[in-house]
C-alpha cells in the first residue's frame, strides 16, 4: 500500500455559541481537513484547527507545511513501514505541530483500514465509552453561571471554566457557578496563562477556603514561566496542570523532572499527532502522573482520533474532548459518535472517519 495522494481544504462548521477564553473569542470552528488516498484506494482522514494563539499554526501556516514539506516528503511512501512513515512526519519541517497532528492521525486512519482494526484496539485499548467535561465561557459571574446550568440540564457532571478575564472576578465567578449546580459537579477551571505566579496562589487557595471544591486548575501562569508553575503547584491547595506549557515529549519529560506541575494536559495539536502523543503517555506512565487529553476549538475528525488515544491509555484519566459538542452541526460521516457528554467508540478500522462533507479539495 503507498500514498498516491495528499489532499486539503477548509471545512467551516457554526458554534452553538461563541467561545471565550482569556486569549480569544470565536463563534465558529474553521478547520483544515487533510485526505490521505492510498493506491489501493482506501482513505485516510486528518484535522487541523489554526489556533494561531495557542499553537502559532495559523490556517495558511498549516496550508503551506502540508504543501512545502508534508506531502512531498510522503507522497509515494510504502506505508508497510509505518513507523518511517510517522518518523517523516515530524521530521520533515521544524514546528507546526497542528499540520502534523492532521497527517499523523490520517496515516494511523490508514494503517488501521489497511489492516481492518480500529486504532484504539492497536493500541491495546479495551474501553469503548468515555465522558467529556464541557467549556464554560469566561463572562460575567451570572451569565457563567446561567451557562453552567445549561450544560448540567444538558447532562453535563464536570464543567470546564474558562477564568482570567478581569482576575478579581474570579473567585466571585466559582462561587456562583458552584451555587447554581449540584454539589455533585465537578468544577475544574482553566486560567489559559491568565495569573501571575502569585496572584494564582491568592486566587485558588481563596476558592478552597469559601469551599468551591474545584478539581483543578489548567496552565495558571505564562506558559513559559515553568518556575512560576512549580511555585503555584507547591503553594496550591487545588492540582495544577500543565497545558500551553507542554507541547512535546521534551516538555513532558521536563515538567515531570522538575515536578512543575501535578498533571499533564495532552492535546495532539501541541505534540504533533497521535505517535508523539504515546511518548507523553509513557513517560507520565513512568513517573505515575495522570493526563488529560484535551482538544483546541476543533472539529469531529480530530476529536476523534483524541478518543482512540484516550480509551487505549489508562493513564489518560480526564477527558476535555467538548469540542464537536460545542459545534451547532457535524459534517463527518463515521468516527466516534458524540452524544451530549459520551463519546461511543466503533470497531470500524483505523479511526473509522468515511468522510467529511463541504470540503473543497486541493492539492500540490
Ligand atoms: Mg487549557
Amino acid at each position: 500500500m503507498k500514498i498516491a495522494a495528499i489532499e486539503w481544504g477548509r471545512v467551516s462548521i457554526p458554534l452553538r455559541t461563541p467561545f471565550k477564553t482569556a486569549l480569544r473569542t470565536v463563534d465558529s470552528v474553521e478547520d483544515i481537513i487533510v485526505k490521505i488516498t492510498a493506491d489501493t484506494g482506501e482513505e485516510g482522514f486528518g484535522e487541523a484547527p489554526p489556533t494561531g494563539v495557542i499553537t502559532g499554526d495559523t490556517a495558511e501556516a498549516i496550508c503551506g507545511a502540508l504543501k512545502h514539506h508534508l506531502a512531498p516528503s510522503l507522497l509515494g511512501w510504502d506505508m508497510d513501514d509505518f513507523e518511517g512513515a510517522c518518523r517523516r512526519v515530524q521530521t520533515a519541517l521544524v514546528h507546526n505541530t497542528s499540520a502534523k497532528a492532521a497527517v499523523d492521525m490520517a496515516l494511523w486512519d490508514l494503517y488501521g483500514k489497511r489492516y481492518g482494526m480500529p486504532v484504539f484496539r492497536m493500541l491495546g485499548g479495551g474501553k469503548t465509552h468515555i465522558v467529556s467535561d464541557i467549556t464554560v465561557s469566561v463572562n460575567p459571574p451570572e451569565e457563567m453561571a446561567r451557562d453552567a446550568k445549561i450544560a448540567v440540564e444538558r447532562g453535563f457532571d464536570c464543567i470546564k471554566v474558562k477564568v482570567g478575564v478581569n482576575p478579581a472576578l474570579d473567585v466571585e465567578r466559582l462561587a456562583a457557578i458552584r451555587a447554581a449546580v449540584p454539589p455533585e459537579t465537578v468544577l475544574r477551571i482553566d486560567a489559559n496563562q491568565a495569573w501571575t505566579p502569585k496572584e494564582a496562589v491568592r486566587i485558588l487557595n481563596g476558592m478552597q477556603e469559601k469551599g468551591l471544591e474545584i478539581e483543578l486548575v489548567e496552565q495558571p501562569v505564562k506558559a513559559h514561566d515553568l518556575e512560576g508553575l512549580k511555585y503555584v503547584t507547591e503553594r496550591s491547595f487545588v492540582p495544577v496542570l500543565a497545558d500551553e506549557a507542554v507541547f512535546g515529549p521534551e516538555d513532558a519529560l521536563k515538567i515531570l523532572q522538575t515536578r512543575a506541575a501535578d498533571l499533564i494536559n495532552i492535546k495532539l495539536m501541541k505534540c504533533g499527532g497521535i505517535t508523539n502523543a504515546l511518548k507523553i503517555v509513557t513517560l507520565a506512565e513512568l513517573f505515575g502522573v495522570e493526563c488529560m487529553i484535551g482538544c483546541m476549538l476543533e472539529g469531529p475528525v480530530a476529536v476523534n482520533a483524541a478518543a482512540h488515544l484516550a480509551c487505549a491509555k489508562s493513564v489518560i484519566t480526564k477527558v476535555d474532548l467538548d469540542g464537536p459538542m460545542l459545534c451547532a452541526s457535524n459534517p463527518v460521516h463515521g468516527g466516534s459518535r458524540f452524544e451530549g457528554k459520551d463519546i461511543f467508540m466503533t470497531e470500524a478500522p483505523g479511526l473509522g472517519v468515511e468522510k467529511v462533507d463541504g470540503v473543497a479539495y486541493r492539492t500540490l
